[in-house]
């Protein structure tokens, strides 16, 4: 029989709606709360900083929320997007498992992240909004929102931790390129930043002053908004165009996966690709499992308490109920810039905390081993964060191997890494910490 490596999907075969997990969870989740009253967070606490139509997902009991056209219309640029059978991983770890990866490299930024981007974006020109601000570490979301604010003529307005700005020029240049306003956080341009410069001049900036800078800038204007990359609902719920896409692809392979598996950050990849997954588990129609894989160094969902905490590090957002390591908690400065969060958001804490999920974490130098293999075999460099999902898929294989059973395993290649050689740089000189 002729192997078929890539099952693919006509564009016309498309979702055209996401999926919200929260109108199926067994246990509904705690209420966010607003910080300063301590009583359940309401629309109005968030509209001031997110357009309407976002709050009203995050807030949604639907089970299904339709695309809109034109965001569907953005999403055939790339989507659907393959998903892979990896023989040659397979072959190379002797293993009787099938193994499948969906790979979301192939959007223009790299990774999955615009396909919350383009939502994002769209909503808020929709509603009239001028102009967004975002915070980004690495540059990987900053750069997906680049492209999805100028593609509907949006402003934007990215605060980039200053030590990425200057080290990582790269996915600055990205997103110059696509037109976006790039500037080092701490900046001149806001209170916060003022007073951090004033207090320590040569500070290397943190992801928690470049949140409170976009922040303040969309909460001090009206025609200026703020866009997040993860942990909130409406986030995870555009990522499922993922899964949607993925569980039509493996009817079309005729498998369904024992095991899916995502990293995990802030959870909108490892959602994107699970969520869908677990409906099929949570309404009886198949039983799997769902991992997602943290670092060691950052161990919120295997180490971390399931408590109230702020979702950004300095304690302006609404208080989450989720496993947290606390908001103060600073990681190891790991190569998978995606994956150092301390929090887990409100859905997916809820299914690990009921047991519907499993979390794993995976050390440094497993990761980048993994990196290495997986560019041999199938080709694909890919980003240090994805890198996390293929080690946790390598050791089902494994497992698999050892117990002598066939097993059909799914992972979500959430982004490559050709922006992130140097860490490869560093792993090759053997300069990486585990
Ligand atoms: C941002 C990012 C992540 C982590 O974010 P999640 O919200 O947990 O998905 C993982 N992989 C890549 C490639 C990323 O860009």
């Amino acid at each position: 029989m002729e192997k078929i490596k890539k099952i693919t999907l006509s564009e016309k075969e498309m979702p055209t709606q996401w999926y919200n997990i929260t109108a199926d969870l067994p246990n509904a989740p705690l209420p966010m709360l607003n910080p300063k009253t301590k009583q359940p967070a309401t629309p109005e606490d968030l509209l001031p900083i997110f357009a309407e139509e976002l709050v009203k997902q995050e807030f949604s009991t639907s089970p299904f929320i339709d695309i809109p056209e034109e965001v569907q219309d953005l999403y055939r640029l790339w989507r659907p997007t393959p998903l892979v059978r990896a023989y040659a991983l397979e072959k190379a770890l002797d293993t009787p498992a099938h193994i499948y990866f969906k790979n979301e490299s192939t959007s223009m930024a790299g990774s999955h992240k615009p396909n919350t981007a383009i939502p994002q974006a769209y909503y808020n020109h929709r509603q009239g909004i001028r102009r967004l601000t975002t915070e980004t570490g690495g540059g990987q979301w900053g750069s997906a929102l680049s492209f999805a604010a100028k593609h509907f003529g949006l402003e934007l307005t990215v605060f980039m931790v200053r030590v990425s700005y200057e080290q990582k020029p790269y996915r600055k240049l990205m997103m110059q390129t696509w037109g976006a306003e790039v500037i080092p956080s701490p900046s001149r341009r806001t209170a916060t930043g003022r007073k951090i410069l004033h207090e320590t001049p040569d500070t290397p900036g943190s992801l928690g002053t470049a949140v409170s800078e976009a922040v303040e800038m969309a909460i001090s204007d009206p025609g200026t908004n703020y866009a997040i990359g993860s942990v909130m609902n409406h986030v995870l719920l555009h990522q499922t165009v993922i899964g949607e896409e993925a569980l039509k692809q493996m009817e079309k392979a005729e498998e369904m996966p024992d095991v899916v598996i995502g990293c995990f950050g802030g959870g909108s990849n490892f959602a994107g690709i699970a969520f869908p997954f677990l409906r099929q588990k949570l309404t009886g129609k198949h039983n799997l499992r769902v991992v997602a894989v943290e670092p060691l160094s950052c161990p919120k969902l295997t180490q971390g308490t399931f408590r109230y905490d702020f979702g950004d590090t300095v304690g302006l957002t609404p208080l989450l109920p989720m496993y947290t390591l606390g908001h103060t908690f600073t990681p190891a400065s790991i190569h998978a810039g995606g994956l150092r969060y301390h929090g887990a958001g409100i859905a997916t804490s809820q299914l690990l905390k009921d047991g519907y999920i499993e979390a794993a974490s995976v050390p440094q130098t497993e990761t980048f081993q993994t990196g290495v293999l997986f560019a041999r075999t199938e080709g694909i460099i890919p980003a240090p964060e994805s890198a996390h999902a293929i080690a946790q898929a390598i050791r089902e294989a494994k497992r698999a191997k050892e117990e002598g059973k066939q097993r059909t395993i799914l992972f979500n290649l959430s982004g490559h890494g050709l922006v992130d050689l140097y860490a490869y740089e560093q792993y090759f000189a053997g300069k990486l910490p585990s």
